[in-house]
């Protein structure tokens, strides 16, 4: 017969990683399946400066990396696998892996978030060839060029700081003249000579040559004017949409794909956890990932000892 966990954790993002090391604390047979890097989103993030406790300057991979280690102390059980589909008809719930099968009597999703869309013509086929979603693994392409970055959040202003290590030139698109990004990165870009800001202006179009990127057809949203603007590179930050497409059916929703919990992340399926960038939240940072982490684990071993 198949093992039975305790706890399976999908997902190896802070609010995973968090939830392992709860769950492995409180002696919970537990296992964690990731696809691919532990830390998720974090671990494509240049510099971390707002965890508590950890050295300014920390790196995303390495606080993820530490956060992994952290875990792993406590016994918890860590594989990279494919999650396929999931059944949560039963008490025990299947998990189905392009390796296999695993059984639990609780499950954690915490599979997180992926970078949304624009939807400009060619962004699809442009990607890697000049279009970019992740600017600590592709910055060092652009050294000594000028590349644009679109988006006017936390992500495009804090991505656009840091790939002026690399590039000649940031330029910020964003759509209209007010950012949603704290002040203070907003202050920060403002006072970096290395970044300019095309405002009230939207990106319509790839222009390519060869299958690679030269630049975007952008429109000034206010007087509708359509010209060139000539870049060898561009990074997109308009956002993240919850990885929750295998759980449809299974788990309450709302019309965004984000998993309804209530302050014990409880899904509305007896036994079924959510934590992380996957729920329903307004507030979407490593800190609150983690503390969700923290409180699944918790009410896992709640749940558990009811059961019993
Ligand atoms: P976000 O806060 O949702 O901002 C997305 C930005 O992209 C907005 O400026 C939005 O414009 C723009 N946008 C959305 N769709 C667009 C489209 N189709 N075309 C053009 N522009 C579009 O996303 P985020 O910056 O990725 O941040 C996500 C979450 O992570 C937030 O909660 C953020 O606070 C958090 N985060 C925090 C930090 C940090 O604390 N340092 C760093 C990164 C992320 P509008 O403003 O006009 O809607």
């Amino acid at each position: 017969m198949s093992h039975i966990y305790e706890t399976i954790i999908l997902g190896g993002g802070p609010a995973g990683l968090s939830a392992a090391l709860y769950a492995g604390r409180g002696k919970l047979d537990t296992l964690l399946i990731e696809k691919a890097t532990y830390g998720g989103q974090v671990a494509t993030t240049y510099e971390v400066d707002n965890y508590p406790g950890t050295d300014l300057g920390i790196t995303g991979p390495e606080l993820s990396d530490k956060m992994r280690k952290q875990a792993e102390h406590f016994n918890t059980k860590f594989i990279k696998e494919d999650i396929i589909s999931v059944d949560f008809s039963d008490k025990i719930k299947k998990i189905v892996t392009n390796k296999g099968e695993h059984l639990a009597k609780t499950v954690i999703i915490a599979t997180g978030a992926q970078p949304k869309m624009v939807g400009f013509k060619g962004e699809i086929e442009l990607r890697g060839r000049g279009v970019s979603y992740c600017a600590t693994c592709d910055a060092d392409f652009y050294t000594d060029l000028p590349i644009a970055v679109i988006g006017g959040g936390d992500s495009a202003l804090q991505e656009a700081l840091y790939l002026t290590k690399f590039a000649s030139k940031v330029t910020i698109i964003h759509r209209r003249q007010g950012f949603r990004a704290a002040q203070y990165l907003v202050d920060k870009t403002k006072a970096n000579p290395k970044i300019e800001f095309l405002l009230d202006t939207v990106v319509e179009e790839a222009m390519e040559e060869n299958g690679l990127l030269t630049g975007l057809k952008v429109k000034n949203v206010i007087t509708e004017e359509v010209s060139d603007f000539v870049t060898d590179g561009v990074f997109v930050f308009v956002g993240y949409e919850p990885i929750s497409e295998i759980f449809k059916g299974m788990v309450n929703m709302n019309a965004f794909g984000e998993i309804i919990t209530d302050v014990y992340m409880k899904t509305d399926v007896p036994g079924v956890f959510a934590a992380g960038d996957i729920r329903e939240t307004t507030i979407r940072q490593v800190i609150t990932a983690a503390a969700d982490g923290a409180v699944a684990a918790i009410s896992c071993e709640k749940y558990l000892e009811e059961m019993e």
